[in-house]
């Protein structure tokens, strides 16, 4: 699976490293813990930054795009077209089935993307000048919407007032970034993407290092929401094969948002709170993930602040035993191999965990929650 000299000219070990992987993926699916959820909380999977066919650069139409939601066993989809008008005409919204879309927009000024989550009406980001980011996400606000940094890579205005939240993992970065990746990929299109398109996808797991440090690093000074840019668009091509299909896409990333409703403002609410995780779900479903803090008297869960106290306790449970890890301000606290981690707090400050599974000697992220900040 890993990418190997031998495995880029040799078709027959790549194909067996994957079907390895796909032997383990499939035995991990057996072992499953389920885990009780938060009293009056419901884990919700789903998708956010998606694109349909209003952007110039996306061919999917409302039936792929639903269709592929459902299949990919989503409960939500969050799309976000570049920004347009006919988002607001033409967009899907509302409840298909069991799926639960709401719409947006990516609104892209100056280099810099802003998801435009549930916004009501079209946000114009030029009238005579172009407007700041501070202008934008203002208009986001008063519309009811939820503003979140897109690929963090290349937004600089942290310091605009107003953010929810920010990608901590997005797709499309983090293809590019493995570009050189790219010979062997179209090998791999050829060869294998037809038997193993999940193993194939998952050579492009790869932990957001540098995402993550920023998001540390910010989440020390305010409250940033984490999220999964999934950045799903259905247009890469090639030998006639579709690269990126949306299901692909969405079984590869989710995140999880604990709701106490399925519907649209308790979601949203919790989407905002940041009672969320993200998962790399082509892995494994992390449906049923808790980290929570607490003493005898309290209670909080991701996303929450909660006072310091000398019995506050977190907790981490997880559906598969693997390799759990907790942050303090960006700094590994603690480490198990368990399904479940429990660290008294002796200080405050700003606790996150991290979960992969190792497989085949490799450690591949899982969970990355989003942060309790103990005050
Ligand atoms: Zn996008």
């Amino acid at each position: 699976m890993m990418l190997t000299g031998v495995g880029i000219i040799g078709r027959f070990s790549i194909r067996h490293e994957e079907k390895e992987f796909q032997e383990y993926l499939e035995l991990l699916q057996m072992d499953r813990k389920i885990l009780p959820p938060f009293p009056g909380l419901i884990d919700l999977k789903g998708v956010i930054h998606a694109h349909t066919r209003i952007s110039h650069d996306s061919k999917g139409t409302a039936d792929e795009i639903i269709r592929a939601a459902q299949g990919a066993d989503l409960q939500f989809l969050m799309t976000t077209d570049h920004n347009d008008k006919r988002i607001f005409t033409e967009g899907l919204q509302g409840k298909y089935e069991n799926l639960l879309i709401i719409r947006g927009a990516e609104i892209t000024q100056g280099g810099q993307s802003i998801l435009a989550v549930h916004i009501k009406e079209y946000i114009n980001e030029y009238t005579k000048y172009a407007k700041t980011i501070q202008q934008i996400v203002n208009e986001i606000k008063s519309q009811g919407g939820l503003a979140f940094a897109a690929h963090p890579y290349t937004f600089k205005e942290w310091d605009v007032e107003g953010i929810d939240g920010t990608e901590i993992y997005d797709m499309a970065d983090n293809a590019y970034a493995q570009a050189w990746k790219l010979p062997w990929m179209a090998t791999e299109a050829f060869v294998s993407f037809q038997d193993y398109p999940d193993e194939v996808f998952l050579s492009l797991l790869a932990r957001p290092d540098d995402y993550l440090s920023q998001w540390d690093r910010l989440t020390q000074k305010r409250k940033l929401v984490g999220i999964a840019g999934n950045d799903a668009h259905q247009r890469f091509m090639l030998f006639g094969k579709q690269l990126d299909p949306y299901q692909l896409v969405f079984r590869f990333v989710q995140t999880h948002i604990l709701t106490p409703a399925f519907e649209e403002t308790p979601l949203l609410n919790a989407l905002q709170a940041g009672h969320t995780y993200l998962s790399f779900g082509l892995l494994a479903d992390a449906t049923g993930f808790q980290f929570a803090a607490g003493n005898s008297n309290i209670r909080a869960i991701m996303g929450d602040s909660i006072s310091y106290s000398p019995d506050l306790v977190l907790t981490a449970q997880t559906p598969h035993t693997g390799i759990i890890q907790l942050y303090r301000n960006g700094k590994v606290m603690d480490t198990v191999t368990a399904a479940r981690l429990d660290y008294p707090v002796k200080e405050r400050g700003v606790y996150r965990i991290e979960v992969s599974l190792p497989i085949e000697g490799v450690k591949y992220p899982w969970i990355i929650s989003s942060p309790i900040y103990v005050v």
